[in-house]
């Protein structure tokens, strides 16, 4: 047997112990990758004095155990309703079952939301000479459309209105885009309107479709796609009554091939792109010429899913506290990287998956229920949560707390200073509770210094549950520039931070479940 093996087996083995206390975790949406040699992370901390002896069955080993499952490439950036993110749910659903939770889905540990979905059909693609390429692609579309155009190639520069040529009728305009601008979510949304600007320049000349070639695939121009295109196994979906063409409002259909697959269809028209991925030199060949299909249709075929366990409770055990975290993300960018959302929110549902251990395994039950909620669609719009908001399966009048967790890998600290983190509604806030006052109490024992995150207020599944007049705690360690980038990577977690938070979370929602009485609204405070 091999010493990475072995180090992967003890790293496994410890997960087993954990995992057949709670269950191995099935290795499906794909393989996992063997896990690599990990950093040492030290021996757990020491529970501060007074904490209830559950507390010590969160550990930073089996957090990033989790963590490294949730965010590794295999699952494909957990993308709602993709296989990675069903993967994903039956993993937490796996684990639940193992610790002896009560599913509290629909029938089972699922509950089902229903979405309306504009797909890529299979169908689609671009080809010329040999080449065929009908994966590792996007398109950009508003709603159902049907392309087939076969015939000539066009080059047209990067799309401007200088460099495209009159006359595109039932012809194939072909793009080039180099890097997008900028870095950051914030840009990377904005990026998109690059693409619609050079569907009006093509619209403008003829055209009834385009193919971008986007060198930059790795920039802006690819992360933007992940928000507002289609890709395989990736369709935009609808909501409820939300409507709105996520697909936004290019003028025609685009199909955008990546880097790789964009260079050899460059070459075939007569351009050359440099190692740089600058173009080096264009003469084109009007002898270019393929086929371009773009199939995409709509249908009300869509399953978001939660996945909802409860631990009942003794002596008030009508009553409960949700434990929540989404564990979707945004799914895998054109050039095949994943964007793996190790801290948003790997993080949290490896803590959720932890504090539940600790509930079930760790100690005496509590008098109040607990509910475990993991949900998904948390990126596109807090569905998940709203849907178990609308549609509880634990009656609303009957939830006395809500605490949730949504990104804590990545927690700040000076030196040798306090542990620093986030948390909503704060002591200037309308909603701030009794629970928030009580938690950042109970932080001072984990080394945890609190500022406001009311900033987050509405951004994650809490929000929903205050909505409906539930009393919530949410923490999280804000934004950070590997936020809702490929770069957001498990390694990049600090795992006795983690532990700390997650313990925190454990214990603040404990005290609640065995509280005399129900936590009360105090609204703005001068002070925590
Ligand atoms: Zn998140």
């Amino acid at each position: 047997m091999s010493a990475r093996r072995t180090l992967a087996a003890v790293l496994l083995g410890a997960a087993v112990l954990v995992a057949q206390g709670a269950g191995t975790p099935p290795a499906a949406g794909g393989a996992t990758a063997a896990t690599p040699t990990l950093p040492d992370l030290g021996a757990p901390a020491a529970p501060p004095d007074g904490a209830p002896p559950h507390v010590g069955r969160i550990d930073r080993a089996g957090l990033r155990t989790h963590a490294y499952w949730l965010a590794d490439d295999a699952r494909a950036g957990r993308y709602t309703t993709s296989a990675g993110q069903q993967a994903t749910a039956k993993y937490v659903a796996d684990h639940w079952k193992k610790l002896g939770l009560k599913p509290l889905g629909d029938k089972g540990w699922l509950q089902s939301y229903p979405l309306r979905r504009t797909v890529l059909d299979a169908a689609t693609a671009v080809a010329f000479g040999a080449g065929k390429f009908d994966r590792d692609l996007a398109v950009l579309a508003t709603g159902e459309t049907k392309v087939a155009l076969a015939g000539k190639f066009v080059y047209c520069g990067n799309g401007a209105a200088a460099s495209v040529p009159p006359g595109l009728a039932g012809r194939i305009p072909v793009v080039a885009l180099g890097a997008g601008g900028g870095s950051g979510v914030g840009n990377d949304l904005q990026a998109v309107q690059r693409f619609v600007d050079v569907s009006e320049q093509l619209h403008k000349q003829g055209a009834t479709a385009g193919v971008v070639c986007l060198l930059g695939d790795k920039t802006s121009l690819g992360n933007t796609l992940n928000y507002r295109a289609l890709l395989p196994d990736h369709p935009q979906l609808r909501y409820g009554s939300g409507g709105g063409d996520r697909g936004l409002r290019v003028k025609l259909p685009l199909l955008v091939l990546s880097a790789a697959q964009g260079r050899s269809l460059l070459a075939h028209c007569g351009v050359t792109v440099g190692d740089d991925g600058a173009i080096d030199a264009a003469k084109p060949n009007d002898k270019a010429a393929g086929k371009l299909s773009i199939v995409v249709k709509e249908d009300d075929k869509g399953v978001g899913s939660n996945v909802v366990g409860v631990l009942e409770g003794t002596t008030k055990k009508a009553e409960a506290v949700v434990f929540s975290a989404h564990h979707d993300h945004v799914g895998r960018r054109l050039d095949g990287d994943a964007f793996n959302g190790a801290d948003d929110n790997a993080s949290g549902t490896a803590g959720l998956l932890e504090i539940a251990e600790a509930f079930a395994l760790g100690g005496p039950r509590p008098a109040r229920s607990i509910v475990f909620l993991s949900v998904s669609g948390e990126e596109l719009g807090l569905w998940g949560s709203d849907w178990f908001a609308a549609h509880p399966t634990w009656p609303l009048d009957k939830i006395v707390a809500n605490v949730n967790i949504d990104m804590i890998g990545r927690a700040g600290r000076d030196g040798d200073g306090p542990i620093t983190m986030q948390v909503t509604p704060s002591h200037q806030h309308e909603k701030y509770s009794s629970i928030v006052r009580d938690a950042v109490a109970l932080a001072k024992g984990f080394g945890i210094a609190f500022t406001s995150g009311d900033t987050y207020y509405e951004r994650s599944d809490h929000y929903n549950f205050a909505k409906v007049g539930v009393p919530v705690v949410f923490f999280c360690d804000g934004e950070h520039p590997d936020y809702h980038q490929v770069t957001d990577t498990a390694d990049r977690l600090s795992y006795d931070r983690m532990e700390a938070v997650a313990r925190l979370a454990f214990w603040t929602g404990w005290n609640v479940a065995n509280d005399k009485g129900k936590p009360t609204t105090l609204g703005p405070q001068p002070g925590w």
